[in-house]
């Protein structure tokens, strides 16, 4: 295997998920290195059945380090609380690990850039059922122009960085604080769905 420039801790035999954040922390990849307080790796069991991801950190999680920690992730925590799980029992990331200026969409060349990351996150976690919140995740580990309306709530097999999974769509927890009722119905009974899948594939 070729190890691209700055990734060689990364992917030393036998690194464990806390190696894999420690050396992200000093990542310079691409261009969100310049903007960032820090880097926000990601949060939760490092063996969760479970794992979440959404777009990038926004300002409050630039600030604290942690993924969906502003409102949006106080919904997420309600919606995973609601289902019987704890935040502490799942694995919470982002395709970006750094805040995109102004929360813009992260760019092409910066998605390419962090992959490996999520990469390693996705292989060292091996979730069983992977749930994207929001369109632009959504889209992009689908490979798919299909919007979150469409899709959210029904299954589609993953395969990734060696693991095979069931991945979930969902609505971003922003997205259901900005339109409120039905979507988060909506919200809700896709997280119920998520409950199903996992008692069905992580027995
Ligand atoms: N939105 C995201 O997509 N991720 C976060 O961590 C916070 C808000």
């Amino acid at each position: 295997m070729s190890v691209e420039p700055g990734l060689s801790s990364q992917l030393a035999p036998g690194a464990t998920l806390s190696d894999v954040a420690a050396a992200s922390a000093d990542c310079t990849r691409c261009e969100l290195a310049k903007g960032r307080t820090q880097v926000v790796f990601g949060v939760g069991r490092d063996d969760a059945d479970l794992m979440f991801v959404g777009e990038g950190p926004g300002q409050q999680e630039d600030l604290q380090g942690e993924p969906f920690v502003g409102r949006a992730g106080q919904l997420l925590t309600q919606l995973v609380e609601g289902i019987g799980l704890t935040r502490a029992e799942v694995y919470i990331a982002n395709v970006v690990k750094c805040r995109p200026p102004g929360n813009r969409d992260p760019l092409p060349d910066e998605i390419a850039a962090c992959s490996p990351w999520l990469d390693r996150q996705l292989e060292l976690i091996s979730p069983r059922v992977v749930v994207t919140l929001g369109n632009f995740a959504t889209k992009l580990l689908l490979q798919t122009k299909d919007g979150i309306t469409k899709l959210r709530g029904r299954e589609f097999p993953y395969r990734r960085a060696g693991i095979d999974a069931t991945l979930v769509p969902t609505f971003h927890p922003a997205a259901v604080l900005r339109s409120g009722g039905t979507a988060l119905a909506q919200a809700r009974s896709d997280f119920v769905h998520v409950k199903r899948v996992l008692a069905r594939v992580a027995a």
